[in-house]
């Protein structure tokens, strides 16, 4: 099934756009399969769960991180993680640096972005990310990298506003480029589209899609 699904999806996608496996609430069983097709790249979003899927699965597994994520609990994926897909402060950007120095590495980062016309406490504005990548503080953080935006769109049936809103996250992507990333070639990614909507992101200039329930099934959050 799972095989199967990766094939189905990894022959949509261009090769310019990398899949984020989304295993979430998923047992280890579901990312061997997984694993076993071939995918290296999964997302997770609690802190808990990933860093005991890391601790029992093989070591070339690239674990991405897509949740919002709580200062205090960085340390514990500081040592292994490969992207932080939604940091949306200062404070959790240095708190990132912190524990990526502890553990001689860098730490790709991507800034999440408010596209949505739902409430959510999470995300940013353009401005807002020009003040934060223009702080001086920011400048001062050789253990991070940041490496390009994401967000998620509306959860709603009109593909029209869905396009709208990753178009936006494309053109926060260029202005950032042009203002604060020009000289940067790792600033490149552009984190959007799930199970829902990811032909649309890819229209829109998508280069990670994150897909869970397309690749695993449903989720039974009362399992978890
Ligand atoms: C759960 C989740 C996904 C995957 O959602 P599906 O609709 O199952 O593909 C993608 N991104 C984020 C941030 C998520 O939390």
């Amino acid at each position: 099934m799972i095989t199967k699904a990766l094939q189905d999806i990894r022959s949509q996608l261009p090769d310019n756009v990398q899949l984020i496996a989304v295993s979430k609430t998923k047992p280890i069983e579901a990312i061997q399969e997984a694993y076993a097709a071939g995918q290296r790249r999964f997302g997770e979003n609690k802190v808990q769960e990933m860093v005991d899927k890391y601790e029992h699965l093989p070591k070339d597994i690239e674990w991405h991180f897509i949740g919002h994520l709580q200062s205090n609990k960085v340390k514990y994926i500081a040592p292994f993680v490969q992207l932080i897909h939604a940091v949306d402060s200062l404070k959790l950007l240095k708190e990132i640096n912190k524990q990526a120095n502890k553990n001689e590495r860098v730490i790709d980062c991507l800034l999440q972005f408010h596209i949505a016309d739902e409430q959510s406490k999470f995300g940013m504005n353009v401005k807002e990310a020009i003040a934060l990548l223009t702080h001086p503080t920011a400048a001062d953080m050789p253990h991070i990298r940041i490496v390009g935006v994401m967000g998620m769109a509306t959860y709603t049936d009109d593909k029209e506003q869905i396009a709208a809103e990753f178009a936006q996250l494309k053109s926060i992507f260029d202005t950032l480029k042009a203002q604060c990333f020009a000289q940067d070639n790792a600033f490149k990614h552009i984190s959007m589209g799930m199970s829902g909507d990811y032909a649309i992101a890819i229209e829109q200039g998508s280069t990670m899609v994150r897909l869970g329930s397309t690749l695993f099934g449903d989720r039974d959050y009362a399992n978890v």
